[in-house]
């Protein structure tokens, strides 16, 4: 059904050309996801067959497990934080040039440090998969995207609901374990950047989503 999709990838990563699957190794394949709700949004696909049918609560809960999909996401992490210095880094050309400087000639301590764009990258579960196969979120903070279409896709990344890898393992009583008695995705909307509150008004949130990716981007 619609919900095994992910299945495809993780069986023949392969057959797949580099702008769907990004890479792929023996224990994991990274892919763009086919409805992105950022500027830039990857799903990482754990292929251990012991886990990918499991609530990623449960999957997490093996230590071992849950440290090799830390240091995968990290990798991953950096991969899209120099995607996103490439799209919207300040003169690219020249940052460019500065790196590659630095490999013949390197005062490290002077040159200016540049945008820290691993901090503009969030990587997480959601509380309540739709999909089957076990995924985590990349995704870039600006929720900025044509396919962010419904009231849920916001909160879904903007409340609890969306659970950071790094909170992992969960303690017994987090209340994230349960996210409808909490009722995340039916929250009033909040400005990921700003703060602002748009109550139920999702047209108004859209209108400014954009001005704040206008603004995030050029930063
Ligand atoms: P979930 O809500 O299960 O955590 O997120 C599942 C994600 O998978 C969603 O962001 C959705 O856009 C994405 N997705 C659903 N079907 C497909 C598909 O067939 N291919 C890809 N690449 N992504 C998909
Ligand atoms: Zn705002």
């Amino acid at each position: 059904g619609a919900r095994d999709g992910l299945g495809a990838y993780i069986a023949k990563p392969e057959t797949y050309p580099p702008n769907v699957v990004v890479y792929h190794n023996a224990d994991f394949v990274a892919i763009h996801d086919m409805f992105p709700k950022s500027s830039l949004h990857l799903l990482l696909l754990p292929r251990e067959q012991t886990k990918t049918y499991l609530h990623p609560f449960d999957a997490f809960e093996d230590a071992e497990f849950l440290e090799k999909v830390k240091a995968e996401t990290r990798k991953l992490r950096k991969l899209a934080a120099g995607e996103l210095r490439r799209k919207y880094g300040k003169d690219s050309a020249q940052e460019q040039a500065r790196q590659t400087a630095l490999s013949t000639d390197p005062p490290p301590d002077e040159l200016p440090q540049g945008r820290d764009w691993e901090q503009e990258v969030v990587v997480g579960v959601h509380a309540v998969p739709s999909m089957n196969h076990l995924h985590i979120h990349v995704l870039s903070v600006d929720r900025y995207s044509d396919r962010l279409k419904h009231r849920k896709h916001y909160n879904s990344f903007s409340t609890p609901f969306f659970v950071p890898i790094d909170d992992f393992p969960l303690a017994e009583d987090d209340v994230r374990r349960h996210p409808t008695k909490e009722g995340y995705l039916k929250r009033d909307f909040t400005c990921w950047r700003c703060g602002r509150g748009f109550g139920n008004r999702f047209v108004e949130l859209k209108q400014h989503l954009e001005q704040e990716f206008t603004e995030w981007k050029k930063l």
